[in-house]
C-alpha cells in the first residue's frame, strides 16, 4: 500500500487511561474506505494480528449490513476523583449507561465509593452503573468488594472482568448475585468459547480490533449465545465506527456498548466524530478529514515504529504456511 494510503497518528488521551497519556496507530484506506490498525504496544506482533484483519476487513471488504440506525452507549468514567465522576456524567450526551473504573492501582475501596456515589447521583435513579477492574481482583476480594460497591451503586448491572481467569470468573459468579461480564477472557484468550462453556459469565464483551474484525465477531457472538456488549479499544472515530458497524449488525443489543470513548481523546481524526447524542451513537462511518490528520501526525519516530509494525505484523498473516 503506498504512502498516501497510510497514516500513522497519535493524540494525547484527556486523562490518563489504561496506563496510557496519549494513543497511536495507523490509517490505512482500501477500496472500501478507512480502517484502523491501532495494537497497543505490549501486543506482539502475533497477538496485533487479529487487529490487522480488522483494519484489512474495514479498508478492503466494509461491513455487514445494519439491522438499527442507533447504538446506545455508556459513558467511561475513569479512575477519578468523585466531582471530576459526576461532571464525566453530566456532559457524556445524555448516556443512561455509566461503565466505572475500579481496581486503579494506588486506590482504595472509599475512592471506589465515593466515585460510584457521584456517578449514581449524577445519572438518577433509573440510569444503569457497571464496573470494570480489568480482572485485578482474586476471587475473595472480588467478592467482598462486589458487595460494598453495589451498595454504594445502589445496584450494579453488572461487574467487567473483575478476575482474572474463566475458572475464576466461574467460581465468583456463584458467589456473587452481581452478573458478570467478560472481556480479558474472550479477547485476549486462546479459546473464547470457554467461558460460555464453563457458565463463567452472564454477558460478553466483544471488541472488534482483538477479535479480527466485524464478521469474527458476529460469528463468535453466534456460538458464544450470551448477550453481547461491544467496546472499543479506544480508537480514533474511524476504528470506533467499525464497533458501531458491529453493534447495528447484532440480531440483539439488551445493554449499551462501551463506544463512547472518543471524548477520551484530546482530538480526533474525522470532523464528525462519533460522539453520543440522547445516550446513543448514529449508525454511519465518518471519513478522515485531511486537515485533523495532519495536526495529529506522528512524529518521525513514531511512524517509524508504526510503520515498522505494520509491515512485521503483515508479514506474519502472508507467510505461506498461515495463507
Ligand atoms: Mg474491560
Amino acid at each position: 500500500m503506498l504512502a498516501p494510503d497510510v497514516v500513522v497518528w497519535s493524540v494525547p488521551m484527556r486523562t490518563r487511561f489504561r496506563g496510557l497519556t496519549s494513543r497511536d496507530g495507523v490509517l490505512v484506506r482500501g477500496d472500501a474506505g478507512w480502517g484502523e490498525f491501532s495494537p497497543f504496544w505490549d501486543y506482539d506482533d502475533e497477538e496485533s494480528s487479529s487487529w490487522w484483519r480488522a483494519a484489512h476487513e474495514a479498508a478492503e471488504l466494509g461491513w455487514p449490513e445494519p439491522v438499527r440506525d442507533r447504538v446506545p452507549v455508556n459513558v467511561t468514567v475513569p479512575a477519578v476523583d468523585a466531582d471530576t465522576a459526576r461532571r464525566i456524567v453530566l456532559a457524556s450526551g445524555g448516556c443512561r449507561t455509566a461503565k466505572v473504573k475500579v481496581a486503579e492501582r494506588g486506590q482504595d475501596v472509599s475512592d471506589e465509593v465515593a466515585r460510584l456515589e457521584a456517578v449514581r447521583d449524577a445519572i438518577g435513579p433509573d440510569g444503569a452503573i457497571r464496573v470494570d477492574a480489568n480482572a485485578a481482583w482474586d476471587v475473595d476480594e472480588a467478592v467482598r468488594r462486589l458487595a460494598v460497591l453495589d451498595g454504594a451503586a445502589g445496584g450494579l448491572e453488572y461487574a467487567e472482568q473483575p478476575v482474572p481467569t474463566v475458572d475464576d470468573l466461574a467460581a465468583l459468579r456463584r458467589r456473587t448475585h452481581v452478573p458478570i461480564a467478560a472481556d480479558e477472557s474472550i479477547r485476549r484468550a486462546a479459546d473464547p468459547l470457554a467461558v460460555a462453556r464453563a457458565h463463567a459469565a452472564d454477558v460478553v464483551v466483544l471488541k472488534v480490533q482483538p477479535l479480527g474484525g466485524v464478521r469474527a465477531c458476529l460469528e463468535l457472538a453466534e456460538r458464544i449465545g450470551l448477550p453481547v456488549v461491544v467496546s472499543s479499544a479506544l480508537e480514533s472515530s474511524v476504528g470506533l465506527a467499525a464497533g458501531v458497524a458491529l453493534a447495528a449488525a447484532l440480531p440483539e443489543l439488551p445493554y449499551a456498548c462501551g463506544l463512547a470513548t472518543a471524548q477520551l481523546l484530546t482530538a480526533d481524526l474525522v470532523a464528525d466524530p462519533l460522539l453520543p447524542a440522547d445516550g446513543a451513537l448514529p449508525v454511519r462511518r465518518p471519513l478522515p478529514d485531511a486537515a485533523l490528520v495532519a495536526a495529529a501526525a506522528a512524529d518521525d519516530e513514531l511512524d517509524a515504529r508504526w510503520r515498522a509494525r505494520t509491515a512485521a505484523v503483515r508479514g506474519l498473516l502472508t507467510r505461506p504456511e498461515r495463507a
